[in-house]
């Protein structure tokens, strides 16, 4: 069987990695010639355009930033297809919107192909060490297809429902982990203040009823030690709440919450960290409350 992989940046690269390590026959595709070149030379083959891709393989997996590229990749000019033969199966890890998915589920079926939606929760560390939870929107048959590829990169992965649903399950996990993040922040900063060890902060909220995977995954990791490199984009989170935010809106459900995490965001963006990992807004509060919450501070 030969694989496809298009889309090799924070997540897809370590996920296309596992799959090269695991023996898979791999064909790549990513804007980014540096992010190709780090699969080729562990085994991957290169081919420049999903088109290319779609000529050769069996199965395609996608991990691309958003539904207007998703839609580009694979209903554009050389795009999947455009080529793509019938029983392919495409497999799209990326978080985009259900009626995206939805849509374009419809049009792989014209052709003969079927898609899953299995967005991703675990991070960089999950996609690396192969412990993802992927929620699959689909049908059975196709889920039970994609076995193979899937338990590579997934510890958990539940069949949420049809074509979509996967997504709605994504965007709903989202709109928490955004809340979450500002909300470790905005904690951690007043700690700070307080005079709270950063260290003591970390091992007793990590323990207590004020953890969360926002809390746990990035205190020390990203805050404490200053990191704010690759990890879960500031400019994707905006996006997937815009997504719960605009979903929200269509079903009158209010969003407190979300809506304002997502300002928090938008200002992070106005200030330039749109490509820094979503722990980088505790910048806001560190600006407005004069200090920095780190591990040696
Ligand atoms: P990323 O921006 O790092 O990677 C996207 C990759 O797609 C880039 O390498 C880019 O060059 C490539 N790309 C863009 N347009 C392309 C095209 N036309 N053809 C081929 N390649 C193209 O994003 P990421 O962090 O890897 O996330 C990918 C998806 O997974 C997103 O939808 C994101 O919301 C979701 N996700 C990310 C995380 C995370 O922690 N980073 C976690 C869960 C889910």
């Amino acid at each position: 069987m030969i694989t496809g992989f298009i889309g090799l940046g924070a997540m897809g690269r370590l996920m296309a990695s596992r799959l090269v390590k695991a023996g898979f026959e791999l064909l790549v595709s990513d804007l980014v010639p540096q992010a190709v070149s780090e699969l080729t030379a562990i085994g991957a083959a290169a081919r420049n355009t999903p088109a290319q891709i779609a000529g050769e393989a069996d199965l395609i997996c996608f991990s691309l930033p958003n539904s207007e590229v998703l839609s580009e990749v694979l209903t554009g000019p050389d795009g999947v297809f455009s080529a793509v033969r019938p029983g392919t199966l495409l497999i799209d890890f990326s978080s985009v919107a259900p009626n995206v998915s939805q849509r374009l589920a419809k049009e792989a079926e014209t052709r003969g192909a079927s898609m899953l939606d299995a967005p991703v929760s675990g991070g960089v560390l999950g996609a690396e060490k192969g412990q993802l939870t992927i929620m699959v929107g689909g049908q059975a048959e196709d889920l039970e297809r994609a076995g193979s590829v899937l338990k590579e990169l997934g510890k958990k992965i539940i069949h949420v429902g049809p074509h979509g649903q996967g997504q709605a399950m994504k965007l709903v996990n989202n709109l928490l982990l955004g809340i979450n993040m500002v909300g470790a922040a905005e904690a951690l900063t007043l700690g700070h203040k307080l005079g709270l060890n950063p260290q003591a902060m970390a091992e007793i909220i990590g323990q207590s009823s004020g953890a969360s995977y926002a809390f746990s995954a990035k205190a020390e990791k990203f805050i404490f030690a200053g990191h704010f490199g690759p990890g879960f984009a500031v400019d994707l989170q905006y996006k997937d709440l815009e997504l719960a935010v605009t979903m929200a809106k269509n079903l009158t459900v209010p969003l407190f919450m979300g809506n304002q995490a997502q300002q928090i965001f938008e200002v992070a963006r106005a200030k330039g960290q749109g490509r820094e990992d979503i722990s980088s807004v505790i910048k806001l509060y560190e600006e407005a409350a004069k200090t920095l919450v780190r591990k040696d501070q």
